[in-house]
């Protein structure tokens, strides 16, 4: 017999983890991700910015191809290559409604919706959609089996800014407590290099990540509108 799912377990079922390549593009340090399916060749490409076809060159030397943009917010510096991405090779793009509807979705494209709990195909691999806002309105985390894409909610020893417009400081502290919540092994792929490293594991920043450290919404609500702006 099957035990009930704990409430809060956002691993149960997971699909099997496509490979993952990291790529820092552009002049704000921003990471990008190619996720891939190493039976079929498919790939996705995790907010392609900057330089597009310098991704599009690295999913060649592996014999990708690119099938799907999955975004986790549309700050620009996180999208400004999502049309271009979409004109050369025709990729969906999986985005959240709420961040679509706040700024406006990519010409041309087809859109699938980034709603919680989705698990998104990437060959015979997969990642999950988490809705991870406060950052922005509708940030979305993609989970993995074993590792997790976070955007700008949670950076190696750092988080996300609230005072951007959509950005709710609330939000981003129940966002952090669910991701606080994944297997402590679990990598975690940030959308900039930030820190000391550019990837860690969710045990890592449990220990040192001073807004994982925090006892309480109000110690945490402190520390992020201190360093906001
Ligand atoms: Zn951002």
């Amino acid at each position: 017999m099957t035990p009930p799912a704990t409430p809060g377990d956002d691993t149960r079922g997971l699909p099997a983890a496509p490979e993952v390549v990291q790529i820092e593009v552009g002049l704000l340090q921003n990471f990008c991700e190619i996720l891939f399916c190493p039976t079929t060749r498919e790939a996705a490409i995790v907010d392609p910015a900057w330089e597009v076809d310098r991704l599009l060159r690295e999913a060649d030397a592996r014999g990708l191809r690119v099938t799907t943009a999955l975004v986790t917010h549309t700050h620009e510096d996180h999208v400004e290559g999502v049309e271009e991405l979409v004109r050369k090779t025709g990729a969906a793009v999986v985005v959240s409604p709420r961040e679509a509807a706040h700024a406006g979705a990519p010409a041309g494209a087809r859109l699938v919706d980034a709603t919680d709990g989705r698990d998104v195909a990437i060959g015979r691999r997969g990642v999950r959609v988490l809705d991870t806002p406060g950052h922005t309105v509708g940030g979305t985390s993609y989970l993995a089996d074993g590792f997790l894409v976070t955007g700008d909610v949670l950076f190696v020893g750092g988080c996300g800014r609230t005072d951007f417009p959509g950005g709710d400081t609330g939000a981003l502290w129940h966002s952090l407590q669910r991701l606080a919540a994944l297997p402590e092994e679990t990598r975690v792929y940030p959308g900039h290099d930030y820190g000391p490293t550019p990837t860690s594991t969710i045990g890592h920043e449990l220990r040192t990540n001073p807004y994982l450290r925090c006892a309480s919404f109000e110690a945490f609500r402190k520390l992020r509108e201190a360093r906001n702006g």
